[in-house]
C-alpha cells in the first residue's frame, strides 16, 4: 500500500499519482507519493508546477 505523504490517503498505484524525490540534509534520496498535485504543493510548500 502507498499512502499520500501529505494527507495519508491510500494511493491506488494502478492509477495516476504524483511522485517526487528530494535529497535530505544527509544527501539521501527520499521519495514521496501524493494523491494530488495539491497535496504535493502543500507538503513541499511549493506552487503547483506548470505542466509544460
Ligand atoms: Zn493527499
Amino acid at each position: 500500500m502507498t499512502f499520500c505523504t501529505n494527507c495519508g490517503d491510500v494511493i491506488d498505484r494502478s492509477e495516476w499519482y504524483s511522485f517526487a524525490a528530494r535529497r535530505d540534509g544527509d544527501g539521501t534520496l527520499q521519495t514521496y507519493a501524493f494523491c494530488s498535485e495539491k497535496c504535493r504543493s502543500e507538503y513541499f510548500d511549493e506552487p503547483i508546477a506548470a505542466d509544460n
